[in-house]
């Protein structure tokens, strides 16, 4: 059973199709050229033989004249020798024959006795007296012979007497058995060894793909550090290369989903604990209420901190899974800008900041509305956040502005705050998810700052994804003990968009 699953494994291989397609154009290639050159050699032999008919012909009509040849022949007994000047006119395989007039056989000389079956139909008796050549395969003792005869009406003083058929071996030397028997033979042997030869190089050339077939069912979802590490120099080598950042790319995206997922629950881990201590602790023994009060309070603060690390990881698994089930419209940058500052402006002032629209140029881009206001809120509330951690001494400012870049392409968006700043190391790092520059600001002193959403390290990431999805590019600048700069460009929407957002 094993040895026929084998057997069927390789006539179903590429190298064994590879290798019999191989083989089969070069067989009708050969087959071709060698019946060509068999039909050529067969065409030589024949004018050879019509060479050598016509000869044998000339020397009889000279030896009995042609007019009285068919009297002549017949009255004689034996194979009617005659030699020419050179050589003897008739051979031991030539077949001579007089027919009467009827077409009924008068005498035949040669190696056959059976009746020639010659047509004379094609022979004329009268109009000029043309001869006609016929083939015909006579059997021999014990092979058949492929003859040549030519069939010459005869004459006595004008008068039809019948025929004279004269016929030769096509090939007397058997070249063409030889020819045949050589062409078989080469052919055969050259289908074999280029057979053989296209197999085994389709075997070397597919062997790279049995390396990366049993190295691709070695690599698991748990280790995706395996690489092909094949020479790029052919097609399987790019293959394998692709294949090559195809891993790498998952072993990131898996890296990055493992981080996610930890970040995940140690960020839960803390409210859930705090949750759990309090509740314990006001069940552990009658409390005035004021304390039970006190214990609600925190537990409601914790689950609002849960709700929105929740909230914001929903978000960003949503843009990670259909990243392009936006429902793009025709927006203005600047109405978005001012619907946020408007609806921010109370949060800021309950911070004593004075949150302001700049210029609002209309910038027209194509965007989804509702990712777009959220983003603009990460930034707004993030400026409002970090920027009441100012001292009242210093500066409370935060200014909303849009604008266009001079090319027309691009527009943008920029949030300036009089915040504390960002350490350049930071930068860099911003925008990944659960990053958050100093931990301990991670959890806002409810008491003191009510209104401060607490950090989860998730608002840039957001930021960052949703403008990402709509062709945009953030830039931050930063000074420290001065503010932060936070610009994302958009492309600017042009006419030929149309079409696709009218879909
Ligand atoms: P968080 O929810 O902690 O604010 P973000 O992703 O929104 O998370 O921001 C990541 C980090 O970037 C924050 O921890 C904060 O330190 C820093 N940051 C963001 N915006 C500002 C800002 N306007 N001024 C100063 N620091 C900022």
């Amino acid at each position: 059973m094993k040895f026929f699953n084998r057997i069927n494994l390789i006539l179903h291989s590429i190298r064994f199709r590879l290798a019999l397609w191989f083989v089969l154009i070069l067989a009708i290639l050969l087959i071709g050229f060698s019946g060509m050159l068999f039909y050529m050699q067969t065409q030589e032999l024949r004018a050879e033989s019509l060479i050598r008919l016509e000869s044998k012909l000339e020397t009889i009509e000279r030896a009995f004249g042609s007019d009285t040849v068919n009297a002549q022949i017949a009255g004689t007994q034996g194979f009617p020798i005659i030699t020419s000047d050179d050589n003897t006119v008739f051979q031991k395989e030539d077949v001579l024959a007089l027919y009467n007039p009827d077409g009924s056989l008068l005498k035949m000389w040669g190696p056959f006795t059976e009746a020639l079956s010659l047509d004379f139909s094609q022979t004329s008796r009268d109009a000029g007296r043309e001869p006609s050549i016929q083939l015909l395969t006579l059997k021999n003792v014990d092979d058949q012979i492929q003859y040549v005869f030519k069939i010459v009406p005869l004459y006595s003083r004008d008068v039809f007497k019948g025929y004279l058929a004269l016929g030769i071996p096509l090939d007397p030397r058997g070249q063409l058995g030889r020819l045949l028997v050589t062409l078989v033979i080469l052919i055969g042997s050259t289908l074999m060894i280029s057979f053989a030869g296209g197999f085994w190089l389709a075997d070397r050339a597919m062997r790279p793909v049995k390396i990366i077939a049993a190295k691709a069912r070695s690599i698991s979802e748990t280790d995706l550090s395996q690489r092909f590490h094949l020479p790029k120099k052919d097609e399987i080598g790019q293959l394998a290369g692709t294949f090559d950042s195809m891993l790498a790319r998952l072993e990131s995206a898996f890296a990055r989903q493992r981080q996610f997922t930890a970040d995940a629950s140690h960020e839960l881990r803390t409210p859930l604990t705090i949750v759990n201590l309090e509740t314990t602790r006001a069940l552990s023994a009658p409390r005035p209420a004021k304390e039970y009060q006190r214990a609600l309070q925190v537990i409601q603060s914790e689950n609002e901190l849960m709700s929105r690390l929740v909230n914001d990881m929903l978000t960003l698994a949503r843009m990670d899974a259909n990243r392009e089930s936006m429902q793009k419209e025709l927006l203005d940058l600047s109405d978005l800008a001012l619907d946020v500052v408007e609806r921010l402006t109370p949060l800021a002032a309950r911070q004593e900041i004075k949150l302001e629209t700049g210029g609002l140029p209309e910038v027209l881009i194509s965007g989804d509305r509702q990712p777009l206001m959220q983003m603009l809120t990460n930034l707004v509330e993030n400026a409002i956040k970090y920027t009441a951690q100012n001292g009242f001494d210093k500066t409370r400012h935060i200014l909303v502005e849009t604008g266009a870049h001079l090319t027309r392409t691009l527009g943008w968006v920029r949030v300036t705050d009089t915040g504390p700043g960002i350490p350049d190391e930071h930068l860099a790092h911003l925008f990944d998810r659960f990053y958050r520059v100093d931990e301990s600001r991670a959890r806002s002193d409810e008491s003191e700052n009510e209104s401060a959403p607490s950090g989860s390290g998730l608002g840039l990431a957001i930021v960052e994804g949703i403008a990402r999805l709509h062709g945009g590019d953030i830039q931050v600048q930063s000074e420290l003990g001065k503010g932060t700069i936070f610009e994302i460009t958009f492309p600017l929407y042009v006419e030929s968009a149309t079409k696709s957002l009218t879909q």
